[in-house]
């Protein structure tokens, strides 16, 4: 296994859900080679010699530079649940809950606990709050508006195919396809750190 599986490894199973335009590879030297060349990108510095050494390593490992498999992307994906409050001390933060090491430690008592006073979060409560965020996040795609492509305006006819002013197609505000994609990662964090509750809803949630 050359890839640790971590809270937000993106696993070749998400990959598959997305369709044919996969961009995961299992080679350690391609993967290697594209995340240190995105890294050295970020210095605008060194742009081109980035670019032809790029090029260069792609070609030994028999890749394209414009070929999707050469494309990087971000290995870990990302949860953040907001205002995670301390019972005792009422110290109040933001936790990654796929990429934060207070709480995706391999040593499952050695997460969760407040970096104030480390005294351990009430999990339910955890719960409770990831459970609420997905029946909002559910709710907001069941009700929003559809949307003409053409002019842009909401549509107004709740059954109707067409938009009422210039008969264009209509789509919804929120695709199906970024709400299943929210709900993935829900159900990766739920399977991760064993909440299932939460599971459950996602999984009635999801289509
Ligand atoms: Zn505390
Ligand atoms: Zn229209």
């Amino acid at each position: 296994q050359a890839f640790p599986i971590r809270a937000g490894s993106v696993t070749l199973a998400d990959k598959e859900g997305e369709g044919a335009a996969s961009h995961t590879s299992r080679s350690v030297a391609l993967e290697f080679i594209k995340t240190v060349c995105h890294v050295l990108s970020l210095d605008t510095s060194v742009e081109d010699e980035v670019q032809r050494m790029r090029r260069a390593l792609l070609a030994q490992v028999g890749h394209r530079e414009f070929s999707s498999i050469s494309t990087f992307e971000s290995p870990g994906q990302s949860f953040v649940l907001p205002d995670l409050i301390c019972n005792h001390c009422n110290s109040c933060r933001d936790v990654d809950l796929m990429r934060d090491p207070a709480v995706t430690s391999d040593y499952p008592d050695d997460n969760w606990h407040c970096n104030n006073c480390g005294i351990r979060h009430d999990l339910d409560k955890v719960e409770l709050k990831l459970v609420e965020h997905v029946q909002r996040r559910s709710t907001r795609y069941q009700l929003q508006d559809l949307r003409c492509t053409k002019c842009h305006k909401v549509a107004k006819r709740s059954m109707s195919q067409r938009c009422s002013s210039c008969s264009g197609n209509l789509e919804c505000d929120d695709s199906p396809e970024e709400f299943n994609n929210d709900m993935r990662i829900m159900a990766r964090v739920a399977q991760f750190h064993e909440f299932h509750w939460l599971q459950e809803i996602v999984e009635n949630a999801a289509m």
